[in-house]
Order: C-alpha cells, then structure tokens, then sequence
C-alpha cells in the first residue's frame, strides 16, 4: 500500500482526486506559489549534509521541548510509544525536501497530517511543531555556516519555504479530515432519516403499514386504478373473539398470534398488495389490480390459512383457536375517497361478524340500509 492509499483508507472521501492536490501538474503549481523550484534541489542537498550528521541530537532537542507541555504529551502517548515517535520523526527531518515535486512525497507528508488530525492533535500544536523544527534547524545550520553569511541566509531562506510547504499540506490534511467527518455524519444522518421515516410508517409489532400510511397509500392507489380503469379490492379483517383469546392466553400469546397471522397473509397476497394494521387486531388490504372474484378467492384464502394456522401454548396440547373474518368491497369508479371504501368494507365486515364470524362477506348497497 502507497502513501496516497492510506491516506484514502484513513479518509475515505479523499478518494475523490480533486480533494488531494498531488497530481504533478497542481503539485508544481503549488510548489512555484512557495517559490520552490528545481533550482532549489541543490541547497536542499546542502541542507542535509548540514543536518543529517546531526540527526539525533536535532530529534532530542525537539522532543525535550514537547516534554515541557503535559497534554500534548498525553495525546501522543495515548497513540504512540516515544522511541517509535523518534523513530517517525527522525525520517521525517531526514526526508524533508528531498524529491519535493513528486506526488508521493506530497501523499507521504499528508498522511503525516491526518495521522496527527486522527489522533486528536490540534493544528496549532501541529504547526507549532514545524515551527520549532525550523528554530533547531536553522540554528544548526547558522553553526555549519559560520561567517559565510551569504550561505547562511541562502539555506535558512530555503528551509523556510519548504517548512512553509510542509506546514500547508499539513493544514491541507486537517481541512480534510474535517471536511471527511462532515460527510460522514451526514451520511449517518440521512440513514437515520431514512430509518425514521420508514418507521414513522410502519406498525411496530407486525412490521406492516400503520392506519395514517396506509390510509395514504390506499388513496393513491384508488387515484391510479381509477385513472388506468384497473379494478382493485378492499379488504377489512377482524379477529373472532380476540378479546376472549387474550384473556384465556395471555397477550402475549394474542401478540404472536398478530405477527403469525401476519406472515400467513403476506404470503397469501402480492408483494404489489398493500397490507396496513388499521388498530387493535384490525388489518386492512388493498388488493391491486384484482377483480372481485380474484379478491374473493384471496380472501377465502386467508380466512382458510389463519384458521389452518396451529398456534401452540405452552402446554403441548393446547392448541389456540384463531378465526378471522373479513369484509370485501369492490370500489366503483364513483367511490374516490379511501374514507368511503374503507366504510363499506367494514360494513360488510360488520355482516360477516354478525352472520357467525369466520367468513367472508361481499360489500352490496342494502347492507347500508
Ligand atoms: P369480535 O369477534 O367481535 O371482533 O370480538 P373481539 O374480542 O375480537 O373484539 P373486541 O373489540 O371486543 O376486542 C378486541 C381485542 O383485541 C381487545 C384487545 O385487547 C385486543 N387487542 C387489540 N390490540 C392488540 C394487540 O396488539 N395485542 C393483543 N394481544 N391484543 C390486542
Ligand atoms: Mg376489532
Ligand atoms: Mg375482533
């Protein structure tokens, strides 16, 4: 793995290449802004044939300046052991500058930032760092130089600039981490809505849609056979004596007999059917694109499965009687209120219970008198 990947692992919308100024052309753009050229390879050289001798007395006189603040102290051994910290920095200085213009230096000094943006290093600390690095620096290079003045001022100037660059692409980092977070939690938001709404819609118990959804749901649906002229059914479902099964149950058990009840019917029906919990051990159906034989044969066939379904107590032997009965209606194209539809089917469910329950009764006009 290169040092552009982990960074793109670290911070997954950096995969986007507009976000990583590290293609050559940018690179070379933002290097000239620093006034870092080709021309500079040689001082940069010089710089480490300075430096490089130096090395571990440069990485002691940084980290003994660290040891004076506590918190930083604490927020990077909370990540890091302190001879692996040296170790890091020590090839960081011993690198610095050298092939500047190439994307995989670029990508390598970023990952250094969001490593340090990961960790929960402030930026100021971090630029603190670099400025504290540039004070040891110069003052080994002001030593190496001497009285060569001119020499002096020449790679100080240079050690600057690249200090300056390297700074930049480490706010670079935290800008994007920043900016990574923030989509983040947007992404996490608009899945939390997601689940909201859905369940803002949705019967908690049996997992089918609620009285206010379906009632929407049906409208629309009564809007679109309507205007395609397709037939489409209403189906109102009421348990038998639900009451009396919970009393001598449990409602526990009358509630597994709701969710059993529930799988049996969904698959009975379409997936294109509309199924919503209307209240109590109510359900409603909108059976789509159905014709009024179509729909009674479906509704016979629920009636039949509930009633087939064998729901066990505790006790091996007994077993729970579960009957339902339903009301049908067919709307005609007049009817396009999901109030009105609703009304007559549980008119006719009405009928159903009055005729002995467990069946199935078709909505017809004398049934309002
Ligand atoms: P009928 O055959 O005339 O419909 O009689 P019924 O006992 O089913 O009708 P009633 O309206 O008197 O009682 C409905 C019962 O349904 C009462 C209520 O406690 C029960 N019930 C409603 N919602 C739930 C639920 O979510 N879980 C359980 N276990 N019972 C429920
Ligand atoms: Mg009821
Ligand atoms: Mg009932």
């Amino acid at each position: 793995m290169d040092a552009g990947e982990k960074v793109a692992k670290l911070i997954p919308h950096w995969q986007n290449g507009d976000m990583l100024e590290v293609d050559t052309r940018r690179l070379k753009n933002r290097l000239g802004y620093f006034q870092i050229g080709p021309d500079d390879a040689d001082a940069i050289r010089e710089i480490h044939e300075i430096i490089d001798p130096m090395i571990d007395e440069i990485v002691s006189i940084f980290y003994a300046q660290i040891g004076n603040f506590n918190n930083l102290n604490r927020i990077i051994s909370q990540h890091s052991s302190p001879e692996k910290l040296k170790k890091t920095f020590r090839r960081f200085v011993l690198e610095m500058g050298i092939n500047i213009d190439t994307a995989a230096y670029a990508e390598s000094r970023l990952k250094v930032g969001v490593v340090h943006a990961h960790i929960g290093l402030n930026p100021h600390w971090y630029l603190g760092a670099y400025s504290n690095l540039q004070g040891i620096l110069s003052d080994v290079i002001m030593e190496a130089c001497g009285n060569n003045h001119e020499r002096c001022r020449q790679l100080n100037g240079i050690l600057s600039r690249v200090i300056m660059f390297e700074s930049a692409l480490g706010i670079d980092a935290y800008h994007l981490n920043t900016v990574s977070k923030l989509h983040d939690s947007l992404d996490q938001a608009k899945k939390l809505e997601k689940i909201l709404q859905v369940s803002a819609r949705t019967d908690g118990l049996t997992g089918v849609l609620n009285k206010k959804a379906f009632l929407e749901e049906l409208q629309l649906e009564l809007d679109r056979s309507r205007r395609y002229s397709h037939p489409m059914a209403l189906l109102f479902i009421d348990f038998d004596h639900f009451k009396m099964l919970n009393d001598t149950h449990g409602h526990q058990l009358g509630d597994t007999v709701l969710q059993r009840s529930v799988q049996t019917i969904l698959k009975t029906i379409r997936t294109s059917d509309i199924i919503g919990r209307y209240g109590g051990e109510e359900f409603v159906i909108a059976l789509v694109e159905c014709t009024a034989e179509d729909a009674y044969s479906t509704a016979e066939r629920i009636r039949r499965n509930i009633a087939g379904n064998v729901i066990q107590t505790r006790r091996a032997d007994v077993v729970v009687p579960v009957t339902v009965s339903i009301g049908l209606h067919v709307p005609t194209p007049q009817q396009r209120k999901a109030a009105t539809v609703l009304r007559y089917a549980d008119r006719a469910l009405y009928v159903a219970k009055n005729g002995g329950r467990n069946r199935v009764c078709v909505f017809t006009p004398d049934m309002m008198k």
